[in-house]
């Protein structure tokens, strides 16, 4: 079958899905797939339970002398469950996770075979470490590392497809030496360092309950869903993840009404499977909803401690992948799977919340309350500031360029977005120019009064790339295929080093004998002024505000390859050093490494398009070609008797002509492009000609490609279209 008949065999098909076919859903209990809380009181030990709770408390790495117990009970329990085998679940930098399976059988000296798993096995598995990229940091005598338990971030079973199931153990990976070789480790120490200088904080303010401070982060994940079928059918999807031609659907294509009943019940199915699927790994997914994009949909969990978060986003993004595959649905994580079509992102909501439960950037019912929430909120305001370059960085990848700029999602120049109430009150702050008389100012300011205008302000502002909203800040940059761990990782280092720079200064404050009120907004106003450049309340897809931001002196690097250099900026890097969040060695690694999977993706990209215009966009022009020349010849022999034209047919032919010849020409100009690019040695000059030269030239390469497709009869055309795999499932 022709992949032309075989897309008019799925359209056939489609119109008679049946959802009877999938399995009804079973009742379930949340969390019965996780070693929780729960579990863990049952099955250990009532000392090593109070010691195992206390490290999960502090966020301390596992005692050794209770691994033992605690391995014991979670094998037993697994094994109840079907399990037979157990990995390390860690994430390497490569933006996915690491598995690799163990069985817990062992031999016995006496050949016989016992299930074991001991202490040393939870702490520490030894996965080849060379085989992950490491950005060219690892000799080979430290080429090993180990992965090793995060006990914050409870074990999980991941049931086979026929039964069994693998206990999958949260880990980090490190090399021999202590360097960091995943996105966890530096997770976890900004973690660290946030709750040292928020903790300074709140004793500034005289509170002595909190013991600890945590980052919390609930994501609003977006994908795609099409017809595995279709998926199928493209290598470029297949490949890349993106389609790499394909001609944009007219406009008001938008007839989705049409089929939308269908839609949503396939669609459904999937989701409550899905969710089901999380629910039972412990993973609260909340709301989801249908996107703006025709087969786009979002999902979110209600939020959790930083690592545990981004833990939950990796396991949500396997479930879905693995349960659409079930539902014959290809999801696609991808930025921008369709050209012309809105892409996806992954709307990071990031707030900081202490022992008590406590949301420090949820205002306070008193102005003391309020003035301490107004110093989160203005070291939030600096990090961004001063290290927007940073976060820019953190979100860059090949896929997300794609979105960054386009007029769909929020550019890659980082601003705030803080609503009318906040923006009014950091201005009078501003005004305020002598603070003396602080208990009258701070009524002026009416910061007494703002949980309850901020709860009513919910106007928003949906195009800020990083927004406040009520009570936690929306990074809105994040990739949809990208881990969150990164992102995380640089924002939560950026606002602990504002909140130590703030603490310094009102400790300073306070040694010339300034009272304590007047200090804080001393220190805040300096910073209020400061930070000015990066508030930004309009619109921010507008080239309004690429002119207003360039004249503000705010940077607007478009492309990965150059972004990325901020990874290396000695400004960021003494930050995350001051922090203990990266050593400079590991920072360089993952500064190579992004650079190399830059370069990849891109090297990729363009053989998947050669590769499918000359095996079979060129194959179908050519036959419609000759199909064209030969009926204008048999019409040549008739035109005589009836007196009709073969102008339109020659028309035709030549609009095919020139798209071949463009096609033919505009692929050799890319394949010569890749060709001088591969041969660059310097990894940093190899990225930035990828994205001066390559970048470019594929889209003009696909051009002719995507006007054939319009032209070429559509029982010859060898691709899904976007009318199809966008409009019809
Ligand atoms: P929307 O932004 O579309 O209005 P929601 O208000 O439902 O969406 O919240 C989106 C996400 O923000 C959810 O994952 C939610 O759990 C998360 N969230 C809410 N409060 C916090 C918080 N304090 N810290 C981190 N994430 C939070
Ligand atoms: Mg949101």
């Amino acid at each position: 079958m022709s992949s032309a008949e075989m897309r008019h065999e799925i359209l056939k098909e489609i119109a008679q899905e049946t959802l009877d076919k999938l399995p009804k859903l079973a009742r379930v209990r949340f969390g019965e797939n996780t070693f929780n809380d729960q579990v863990m009181r049952e099955k250990l030990p009532k000392d090593v339970y109070k010691k195992l709770r206390e490290t999960i408390r502090k966020g301390a790495k596992l005692d050794l002398s209770i691994a033992n117990s605690v391995a014991h009970a979670m094998k037993e329990w697994a094994i109840s469950k079907g399990v037979t085998h157990f990995t390390h679940w860690f994430q390497p930098q490569t933006g996915l996770t690491a598995e690799k399976h163990d069985s817990f059988f062992e031999l016995e000296a006496d050949g016989q075979v016992i299930e074991r798993f001991k202490g040393d096995q939870l702490v520490q598995g030894e996965p080849d470490a060379s085989s992950f990229p490491s950005g060219g940091r690892r000799t080979t005598f430290e080429a090993r590392g180990y992965t090793m338990w995060d006990p914050s971030s409870p074990a999980f079973i991941i049931e086979g497809p026929n039964g069994g199931g693998i206990l999958c153990i949260p880990s980090v990976f490190i090399s021999y030496t202590g360097e960091a070789l995943d996105k966890k480790t530096p997770l976890l120490r900004s973690m660290e360092s946030i709750n040292k200088a928020a903790l300074r904080v709140l004793r500034l303010f005289g509170n002595t309950k909190a013991s600890r401070v945590v980052p919390t982060v609930g994501t609003e994940q977006e994908y795609f869903l099409i017809d595995k079928r279709y998926f199928n059918l493209r290598p470029d999807l297949r490949l890349t993840g993106r389609t790499l031609i394909g001609a944009e659907p007219p406009k008001g294509q938008q007839l989705e009404d049409h089929y939308f009943g269908t839609i949503k019940e396939r669609v459904l199915a999937f989701m409550q499977d899905a969710e089901q699927e999380l629910y039972r790994l412990g993973v609260p997914a909340k709301t989801r909803h249908n996107e703006v994009a025709p087969h786009q949909y979002e999902i979110a969990p209600i939020f959790a401690e930083l690592n545990v978060g981004a833990d939950r986003n990796q396991l949500i993004m396997e479930i879905l992948r693995k349960t659409a595959n079930r539902h014959g649905l290809a999801l696609l994580l991808h930025e921008k799977p369709f050209k012309g079509v809105n892409g996806s992102g992954k709307h990071n909501n990031w707030s900081i919340s202490d022992s008590e439960g406590n949301n420090l950037l949820d205002p306070g019912k008193t102005p003391e309350e309020n003035l301490q929430f107004l110093v989160f909120l203005v070291a939030i305001l600096r990090a961004v500031y001063q290290y927007g370059d940073l976060l820019r960085a953190s979100i860059a990848s090949a896929g997300n360029d794609h979105r960054l700029g386009a007029n769909e999602a929020p550019p890659a120049i980082m601003s705030v977005f803080l609503g009318e109430r906040l923006t009014e009150i950091l201005n009078d702050i501003k005004a305020g120019k002598e603070i003396k008389k602080t208990e009258e100012f701070i009524i002026d300011l009416g910061i007494s009064k703002l949980p309850s205008i901020l709860r009513d302000n919910t106007d928003r502002n949906r195009t800020s790339p990083f927004a406040f909203t009520g009570n936690k800040f929306e990074f809105r940059a994040v990739g949809s295929a990208a881990s969150i761990s990164l992102p995380n990782t640089v924002l939560s280092a950026a606002v602990a080093d504002s909140l130590d720079v703030i603490s310094d200064e009102i400790d300073a404050e306070l040694k010339k004998g300034t009272e304590f009120n007047a200090a804080v907004l001393n220190v805040l106003k300096k910073h209020i002024i400061e930070t000015e450049p990066i508030r930004f309340e309009g619109n921010n897809y507008s080239k309004e505000w690429e002119e207003e931001a360039a004249r503000r002196g705010l940077p607007n690097v478009k492309r990965t390859a150059y972004a990325l250099d901020a990874f290396i900026a000695p400004k960021n890097v003494d930050m995350l050093l001051r922090q203990n969040v990266f050593s400079k060695e590991e920072l360089e690694a993952r500064y190579h490494i992004r650079l190399e999977q830059y370069v990849k993706t891109l090297d990729i990209e363009v053989d998947t398009l050669c590769d499918i215009i000359q095996t079979s966009v060129l194959p179908a022009a050519l036959k419609y070609q000759s199909y064209l020349i030969s009926s204008i010849k048999d019409f040549q022999s008739i035109k005589q008797i009836n007196g009709l034209s073969a102008a339109p047919m020659e028309e035709t032919l030549q609009k095919v002509n020139q798209a071949i010849s463009d096609l033919a020409q505009r692929c050799h100009e890319l394949s010569t492009a890749l060709k001088k690019g591969l041969e660059i040695d310097d990894v940093r000059d190899q990225a930035r000609y990828f994205a001066d030269h390559i970048v470019d030239l594929l889209e003009k390469t696909r051009e002719p490609a995507d006007r054939l497709e319009t032209i070429i009869p559509d029982d010859i055309w060898p691709f899904p279209k976007y009318s199809e795999m966008l409009f019809i499932m």
